[in-house]
């Protein structure tokens, strides 16, 4: 059993995989055999992640404020904390915050057996990206 109380790390996510501003502080990386990871992320206002999908698909649980999530082809669906959103396996989709609020989320995922947690694709463009601010 291991106990950690220090404040735990946290970290910028890379411009390869989101536009805008995304903390992203570590909660769980299991190692072997588990291939859990559960990360706490907050997006300020007008960030969100590219495109991408998971091999072993994806929950998230926001935590707080109000975000946007987007299933490829489906439409912008705004989602607020106590809200939990299920991705299927393989599933395309982008996740990030409002335009004009932030929003935070645990993101739980499996990673597949050779370790693949994601999958990146094109960024959302600000002709996708709602202009409006979203209640
Ligand atoms: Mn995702």
């Amino acid at each position: 059993m291991q106990i950690t109380r220090t404040e735990a790390a946290t970290t910028t996510a890379s411009p390869e995989w989101v536009t805008g501003t995304v903390h992203v502080t570590s909660i769980a990386a299991a190692e072997g055999p588990a291939r859990l990871r559960v990360d706490d992320v907050r997006f300020e206002p007008g960030s969100r992640t590219h495109w991408h999908r998971h091999p072993v698909g994806q929950f998230l649980h926001i935590t707080d404020g109000t975000g946007l999530v987007q299933r490829r082809g489906g439409p912008v669906e705004v989602v607020h904390a106590g809200d939990r959103v299920v991705i299927a396996p393989g599933e395309w989709h982008w996740h990030g915050a409002g335009p004009t609020t932030s929003m935070t989320h645990l993101a739980v995922l499996t990673a597949a057996e050779d370790g693949t947690e994601a999958e990146r694709g094109e960024p959302v463009t600000d002709a996708c990206y709602p202009a409006e601010p979203v209640v």
